[in-house]
């Protein structure tokens, strides 16, 4: 039996209880139908229907928020090296369940197997490294003045809600929810409606690792219905939110009455720019990595390639061969890079820019085609002589979908760059020491790798700048939002009070 023959075998074995079941809201540790009844969900491989889902509405929220508000001041004021104990727990069965994970996010989202098994892993990291800091989430400063001694607390901000879009579920539900518990928040976490299965394993992985009932609540659902419901809530007190720009803004509408703190992480139309000085062959390593790994459906993708014109003709022939041999396929099978794009929407989203392309006047130099109909699979694909201005260079198509742009100039390199409502990361391939500190000086993202793909260390700043988002995650980055800074001052003696009325 093949590789590909044994996971599509065990992925049938654990599929079948959520076929039996669907998949149900968890509210204070409990199973819960939805009160707007139920949505069907189904795999981008095959168009297949996986299961029922529980579809929530602002009674589910009201329930969870309950769940959450209820269980916030026990888990609040756990000693914090009990709360350690058990996230790193949560960490250990997210390791031991590593496989199940792997291969129902795969199923559900068409992401390839050789990503995927390395997504939950890193899901296990983002609980353990919150969890290593909790001890000293709470530490404050003293600051001592004349007459006062002042110090300076942290305390957990409340219930929080958690909403996620379906790139990489699980690792990006973990990115959220791991610092928030470890803060001493309680958490609603909304999947997104287009991948609700690994969310259904974290919050039993973190029920069975000893997280206390109604500390984390998993409500399924339409972001319009449930999302907005979780926004519009009056006992959360933030949201974290992943998603697209123009999600983030109505999050922001929704929560306005209520005055949420928002945590945005939005979308990009990321620039890799690569300078004639550059070591090339690492360069098309890393922008066929940034762009054609996890379907390209990855907010800091390098989606616009800005090449020196010098090096163009080179370089984009050596992308094209490479392009071509990248492999579409199953996303159980080891060998596949590319898997099928999420859903029959943004299939055919993807697909539209084909068009657009070829109106606009680019060249589609590889891919531009769909394979088969049993799945949305899409060749990936390479658009050349594109300029800045064209709607494949503006907009994110968040798929296999790469669009080159040559420049001559450092500035002019610069001012391509920047000329996006986006600016989330930036990639520059430079020989040239000075010219990299003065180009990422002036370069217009929250995140800048030089000479390097995206590799992510958890305690530096994660988030974005302009359309790109609000915020940042990583190290005490992820604390500040989810805790309330507080500062209290004694009196060290008998100092001077102003008498009124006296
Ligand atoms: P989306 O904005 O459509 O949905 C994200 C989540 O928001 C889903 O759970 C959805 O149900 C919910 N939602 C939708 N409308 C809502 C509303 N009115 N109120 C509350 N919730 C609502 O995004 P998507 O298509 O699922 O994900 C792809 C997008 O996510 C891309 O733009 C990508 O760049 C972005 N993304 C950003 C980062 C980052 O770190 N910056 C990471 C991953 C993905």
């Amino acid at each position: 039996m093949s590789t590909l023959e044994q996971n599509i075998e065990k992925l049938h074995e654990l599929l079948a209880r959520f076929q039996k079941d669907g998949i149900k809201n968890r509210i204070a540790g409990e199973d819960r139908e939805g009160a707007a009844g139920k949505f069907l969900n189904t795999s981008p491989v095959d168009k297949s229907v996986i299961c029922e889902v529980a579809q929530g509405n602002s009674d589910d929220i009201d329930a969870a928020a309950n769940a959450a508000a209820d269980a916030f001041a026990d888990w609040r004021d756990m000693p914090a090296t009990e709360r350690r104990k058990i996230l790193i727990r949560v960490a250990e069965a997210i390791e031991a369940r590593a496989e199940e994970i792997a291969l129902c996010e795969c199923w559900d989202t068409g992401q390839a197997l050789k990503f995927m098994s390395k997504a939950a892993l890193r899901g296990a990291e983002n609980f353990r490294y919150f969890a290593d800091q909790v001890v000293q989430a709470r530490d404050g400063q003293h600051l001592k003045s004349p007459t006062l001694m002042n110090i300076t607390t942290r305390v957990p901000i409340g219930p929080v809600g958690v909403i996620t879009p379906w790139n990489t579920p699980f690792m990006l539900s973990t990115w959220k929810i791991a610092p928030a518990l470890a803060a001493g928040c309680t958490v609603i976490h909304k999947p997104a409606e287009a991948s609700p299965l690994t969310a259904r394993l974290l919050v039993e992985i973190a029920e069975e690792a000893g997280l206390p009932k109604g500390v984390l609540n998993t409500v399924n659902g339409f972001g319009e219905e449930a999302g907005k419901a979780l926004c519009e809530h009056p006992k959360i007190r933030a949201i974290a939110f992943v998603g697209e720009s123009r999600t983030g803004s109505l999050i922001t509408k929704q929560g306005a009455d209520t005055l949420k703190r928002n945590h945005l992480e939005l979308g990009g139309k990321n620039p890799v720019i690569v300078f004639n000085d550059a070591d090339l062959d690492r360069a098309l390593d890393a922008v066929i990595f940034m762009i054609y790994s996890i379907n390209g459906e990855r907010c800091t993708s390098s989606s616009r390639l800005l090449v020196q014109d010098t090096i163009k003709e080179a370089f984009e022939a050596k992308l094209v061969e490479r392009v071509n041999k990248i492999r579409v396929g199953h996303p159980l099978d080891p060998a596949t890079v590319i898997g099928p794009l999420v859903t029959e929407e943004h299939f055919n989203k993807v697909t539209s820019y084909f068009d657009i392309a070829k109106e606009d006047g680019a060249t589609i130099a590889a891919g531009g085609t769909t394979v088969g109909d049993e799945g949305y699979f899409v060749r990936p694909t390479l658009f050349t002589n594109a300029n800045n201005q064209m709607r494949i260079a503006r907009e994110e198509i968040f798929g296999p979908v790469l669009t080159a742009i040559p420049f001559s100039t450092e500035e002019e390199a610069l001012q391509i760059a920047n000329d996006t409502p986006y600016g989330l990361t930036g990639y520059v391939w430079t020989n040239d020491l000075t010219r990299a500190l003065r180009f990422t000086d002036r370069l217009e993202a929250g995140m800048i790798w030089v000479n390097s793909e995206n590799v992510r260390h958890l305690p530096t700043p994660f988030g974005g700048v302009k359309a790109s988002g609000i915020g940042r995650d990583g190290g005490d980055w992820s604390f500040e939002f989810y805790m309330e800074q507080k500062h209290i001052g004694f009196a060290t003696g008998q100092h001077k009070i102003t008498q009124l009325g006296k």
